[in-house]
């Protein structure tokens, strides 16, 4: 951490980015971040690939993130957050120039290690947690700002207080957060209380095409293109949606297989891009099923996109179920 700290201190130019199609935390901890270090003197440049999510369109200093890589790429450092491995912040990846010096916080189990300077702790209840951590060590003071955007990271990584992931730190952090002026209700109130009339319809959409595996341990739900379509609703708009499908009895695993919102065929064959979400119980470890596929995330939540035929993936997905 002290090496992380005096990295970021003697950096002037500072690059932040986190994961495509951000979720509150991959938010929350870029904008605290990217705040507390542009209180204190320098320049920064805040990345995403993917459009805000609407919920999250309140976070002080949102509108400030960029969707274009600034060119010429000239950073002293390059801080990525809530990502498990680099690849996760999309095509800017490959983009970053191998002088520059990455900075790496994150809370994923399956985090590679990337970077030359990490802050990785699977035990903090999300990212954001850990950037509060650097704000203290740096005597940063926390202002409403940053402190709305700790606030919403935790709350929304903890699925308000209820995942695994839950510590008395969450607890702890988000009351000293409403100290600062954080107001509960109007950060409930966006994030979960502003849905459009299209999400709550495909939510109906969702439930019904929840399937049970015979040995009835894996449920699965499917989101296509046509429903998204009908709907006019996107990829974020499915956010929390899995959770129906895990809280069913006897389910151990529940996966969530979402076709990429472009319905575009990414073959000649008619394969499409598909992203497979998986939860736990608690008693499976979907973090390890996730790598085994490519992808990576935590015990009870990971991921992992795939290539393929709806039927061959729901194939494969009973296979899992077989496991059980
Ligand atoms: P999701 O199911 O997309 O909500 O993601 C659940 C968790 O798995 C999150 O912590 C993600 O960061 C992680 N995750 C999702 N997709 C991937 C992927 N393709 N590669 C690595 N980690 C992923
Ligand atoms: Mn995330
Ligand atoms: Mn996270």
């Amino acid at each position: 951490m002290k090496n992380l700290i005096a990295h970021l201190e003697n950096s002037a130019t500072v690059f932040l980015a986190t994961h495509v199609n951000p979720d509150g935390d991959a938010l929350g901890a870029l904008l605290a971040m990217a705040r507390a270090l542009q209180t204190s003197g320098r320049d920064i440049v805040m990345y995403n690939e993917s459009p805000i999510p609407a919920v999250y369109r309140f976070l002080p200093g949102i509108d400030q993130i960029a969707r274009e890589v600034p060119s010429p790429f000239d950073f002293e450092a390059v801080v990525v957050l809530d990502c498990g491995d680099l690849e996760r912040v999309g095509a800017v990846a490959d983009l970053i120039p191998g002088r520059a010096k990455i900075i790496n916080i994150d809370h994923h189990v399956t985090n590679t290690g990337f970077g030359h300077y990490r802050l990785v702790d699977p035990t903090a209840s999300s990212s954001t947690e850990i950037v509060y951590r650097i704000l203290k060590a740096m005597d940063i003071t926390i202002d409403r700002a940053m402190a709305t955007s700790i606030y919403t990271g935790i709350l929304t990584d903890t699925g308000s207080f209820r995942f695994a992931n839950t510590n008395s730190r969450a607890f702890e952090i988000c009351a000293e957060m409403v100290g600062c002026g954080v107001n509960p209700y109007m950060v409930a109130q966006h994030v979960y209380g502003t849905y459009s009339l299209g999400r709550i319809k495909l939510l109906n959409m969702a439930l019904d095409s929840i399937e049970i595996s015979p040995n009835g341990k894996l449920s699965l739900m499917t989101l296509t293109h046509a429903m998204f379509a009908e709907t006019d609703t996107q990829p974020e708009d499915v956010d929390g949606m899995i959770n129906y499908a895990k809280r069913i009895e006897d389910v151990r695993v529940a996966a969530l297989i979402m076709e990429n919102a472009n319905g575009h065929a990414t073959a000649a064959n008619g394969h499409k891009r598909y992203h497979v979400s998986l939860r736990s119980d608690g008693s499976v470890d979907v973090a390890r099923i996730a790598a085994s596929f490519g992808g990576g995330g935590h015990f009870n939540a990971a991921g992992f996109g795939l290539d393929g035929s709806l039927s061959e993936l729901k194939g494969l997905i009973y296979t899992i179920a077989s496991t059980l």
